[in-house]
């Protein structure tokens, strides 16, 4: 059996492709996967500018009780004169600073009267100005490869002047799920058979992380069903998971089926829920099966198939932050698996607290619904009310 570790580690050291590189528009970008450095060509902000509305003035200039002219107005996007020696200029926020002005004074501190402006308080050199380059330098290198594109990053590429962004092509993920017992939602209950939930939720776990999905349904448990199946996906897509028929009954066909077409690594990982697990390839395409019940294939996609999936993308970083919080709960039967518990958080007295869905069975798939995330029991481990647990929160996947 390997541990939870081991398991990430392994599938995380099959990968050694990158995908194919593509040039998008920033709208066709969103969560997409950053190919290649980005530098800017160009300084952030581009010259000195004006903070806020007021004027733009030489220090040196200002004297108590002194009344400046006012020689030129200067809007933000106009290219302004140089400041005529003992003058000033109106000035608005974001507009350029004039060669020779060296500060702007905000206007509440201005006393405008008809031949000019005196100001109230001394002024520093440097004040209210925003100075070019001051967020991006020139040739600075400003998101690395290997980074999946969030809102902020594709504003600040296009604050570089970048209308296009080198990323990976999105990879196309194939998915069925297996199980004579699966009727698709939308049709009449039949006797002996249940929804098949599992679909759905690989369907939109797989959408989120910004895959091509390619769909293959539901598939009989027969192992000619299950090959077929199989060499199907390998030739439409660059990655098979699927759900169920992992274990070594009679009507699990996916051992056979993928050892027949390739080759398998079949596991025990030392986790609940979710322990069947399994990998190999089909044709030479990785394919992950996750365990059928619908807990631990949720459980199981985003443990291993999430990490797994987001570096065959090209992210260099793809393990879930956790954080540390109180148990709200006592956990008094260890277990030599390490468990993955539905919880949510709420804080009372300023402290975070741990509270876990009563109901952890595999096939519970309310207690996903009701938790926010997971708490961590460790292997071999009790935990008391008010012990530190570890949290990964749903957020996070
Ligand atoms: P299996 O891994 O195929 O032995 O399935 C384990 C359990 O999960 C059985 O109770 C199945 O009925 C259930 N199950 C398998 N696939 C699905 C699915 N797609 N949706 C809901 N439940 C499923
Ligand atoms: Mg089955």
């Amino acid at each position: 059996m390997k541990t939870v570790d081991e398991a990430i580690a392994y599938l995380l050291a099959q990968v050694q492709t990158k995908p194919k590189i593509e040039s998008r528009p920033l709208s066709q970008a969103l969560g997409c996967v950053l190919a290649q450095s980005v530098v800017s060509p160009v300084n952030v902000p581009p010259h000195d500018n004006s903070m806020m509305d007021g004027y733009a003035v030489r220090a040196e200039d200002i004297q108590p009780g002194l009344v400046l002219p006012i020689s030129q107005r200067i809007p933000a996007g106009t290219h302004p004169e140089p400041l005529a020696p003992g003058s000033v200029a109106r000035i608005f926020t974001g507009a350029p600073i004039p060669a020779g002005a060296n500060a702007v004074v905000m206007q509440e501190q201005a006393e405008v009267s008809d031949t000019g402006v005196q100001f109230e308080a001394s002024v520093q050199v440097g004040q209210n100005i925003r100075q070019c380059g001051e967020d991006i330098a020139q040739n600075a290198s400003i998101l690395e490869p290997g980074q999946r594109l969030r809102p902020q990053d594709l504003a600040l590429i296009a604050s570089v002047g970048q209308a296009q962004v080198a990323v990976y092509k999105p990879l196309k993920l194939v998915t069925f799920s297996t199980g004579d017992e699966l009727l698709e939602p939308g049709t009449a209950p039949e006797p002996g058979k249940i929804y098949n939930s599992n679909h759905t939720n690989l369907m939109a776990l797989v959408m989120q992380l910004g895959f091509d999905w390619i769909d293959l349904g539901q598939v009989a448990d027969s192992l000619d069903a299950t090959k077929a199946a199989l060499a199907k996906a390998a030739e439409l897509g660059d990655v098979i998971i699927t759900t169920g028929g992992v274990s070594v009954g009679e009507e699990d066909h996916l051992k056979p089926a993928v050892e027949s077409l390739g080759k398998l690594d079949m596991w025990q990982v030392k986790m609940k829920p979710g322990k069947p697990l399994a990998f190999g390839e089909v044709s030479g395409k990785p394919f992950l099966g996750l365990p059928g019940n619908p807990v631990s294939a949720f459980t199981t996609f985003n443990l291993f198939a999430r990490p797994f999936l987001m570096r065959l993308q090209g992210q260099t970083q793809v393990k879930p932050q956790s954080v540390w919080v109180q148990a709200g709960f006592d956990w008094l039967k260890p277990g030599f698996r390490r468990e993955f518990v539905r919880a949510r958080l709420h804080n009372q007295a300023a402290q975070t607290w741990a509270e876990i869905y009563p109901q952890q069975g595999s096939g519970v798939l309310t207690s996903t619904v009701w938790a926010a995330g997971l708490v961590v029991i460790p292997e071999d481990s009790v935990v008391h009310k008010g012990d530190w647990v570890e949290y990964i929160s749903f957020n996070e996947f």
